[in-house]
């Protein structure tokens, strides 16, 4: 009989884990979205004949370590992730300098695509989307999940693969590693999309800009991104400290502020014609990590995973999710 294993969160940290857990368990992954990926987060949008793409959550990323790039190489070889080395200029309100440029990657043709790919490959792994977990009921080594009423299980093993604040609110407060957990820190971000028609279009002579100001953190033009296609699509994010202490305000405000603060700093247009919305981000990066690569109660069978236990990367989502695979497959096998 195969142990049955349940991932909380089907983001980066989580699908990596199945991936990489022995196919000696059966693995069951939950997320409240309709889609996979989490923070790799992509919205599409039309607007007459134009398309429109946006990556509102992660940018690109870095791949430091052997295993993330090892795991990279395969989906870089059937084109799921290219490398990119975006235009970089530091702005702010006295002018604009450009910035050394390195190579960064990007997943392809969507930062959220990754989720799909990987998806596709899982033969033996189940996949419950739009499934949010309200509560792990039962004892350690049977539990149950309760997902909108319906309940799963009983698991020998819970992953839970969520932000650390989401997770909190899941796991028994006798669990070993709350107090560890309780300590990581997390911020918000807003994300301002705007997608504009041709007859519109708007052109700089950068691809990334980081500003240097009090509201607006980090723009980025999606559609210069290898592999992208349809009408000129720019995310403005703010800064996260700032976001964090405006989580709550209303998103109308919040645009217009961005949109504001955009224009004077870059003297572009933020008057996008096809496409214009906000999105708020409750838990964007990470202040306080917990300085573990995760973590686990072998008592309790409950282990969490995710970038907040390492860092706020998506090569830290890695590295979390890789590392308790290898972990439970020598406990477990
Ligand atoms: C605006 C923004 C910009 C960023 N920019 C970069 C960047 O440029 N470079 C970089 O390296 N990183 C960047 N990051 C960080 C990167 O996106 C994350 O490090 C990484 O995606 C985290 O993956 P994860 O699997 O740990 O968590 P997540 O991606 O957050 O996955 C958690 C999943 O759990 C699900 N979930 C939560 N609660 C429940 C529940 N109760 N039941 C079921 N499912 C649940 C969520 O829907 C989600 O899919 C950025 C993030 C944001 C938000």
């Amino acid at each position: 009989m195969k142990k049955k294993i349940a991932i909380i969160g089907a983001g980066l940290a989580g699908f990596v884990c199945a991936d990489h857990l022995s196919p000696d368990f059966e693995i069951s992954v939950f997320d409240k979205s309709r889609g996979m990926s989490g923070r790799l987060a992509t919205r599409r949008a039309k607007s007459g004949e134009t398309i429109f793409a946006f990556d509102h959550g992660a940018q690109y990323f870095s791949a430091k370590s052997v295993a993330f790039k090892d795991w990279l190489e395969p989906l870089e070889a059937h084109g799921h992730v290219h490398r990119w080395q975006p235009r970089m200029v530091a702005i702010s309100a006295t002018g604009s300098v450009p910035l050394p440029s390195s190579e960064k990657f990007v997943f392809s043709p969507s930062m959220n695509s990754v989720g799909k790919v990987k998806f596709s490959g899982w033969a033996h792994n189940r996949l419950f989307l739009g499934s949010p977990v309200a509560a792990i009921d039962g004892v350690p080594g049977a539990w149950h999940l309760n997902c909108r009423e319906s309940f799963f299980g009983p698991f020998e093993h819970v992953v839970l693969a969520v932000p650390a604040p989401q997770a909190l609110a899941l796991l028994p407060p006798h669990a070993d590693f709350v107090r560890r957990m309780q300590g990581v820190q997390m911020l918000g971000c807003h994300t301002l999309m705007l997608g504009y028609l041709p007859q519109n279009d708007i052109a700089a002579d950068w691809h990334c800009a980081f500003f240097d100001d009090a509201l607006l953190g980090f723009a980025a033009f999606n559609s210069h991104k290898p592999d992208r296609s349809g009408g000129t699509s720019l995310v403005v994010q703010t800064r996260h400290d700032w976001s964090q202490a405006h989580v709550e305000d209303a998103t109308e405000g919040v645009a217009e502020l961005i949109s504001h603060r955009f224009e004077n700093l870059t003297g572009l247009s933020p008057a996008a014609d096809g496409y214009y919305r906000l999105h708020r981000w409750r838990y964007a990066s990470v202040v306080q990590p917990a300085c573990a690569k995760y973590l686990h109660d072998d008592a309790l069978k409950l282990s969490a995973i995710g970038d907040w236990c390492l860092g706020s990367k998506v090569e830290d989502a890695f590295t979390s999710g890789y590392s308790l695979a290898k972990h439970l497959n020598a406990e477990f096998t």
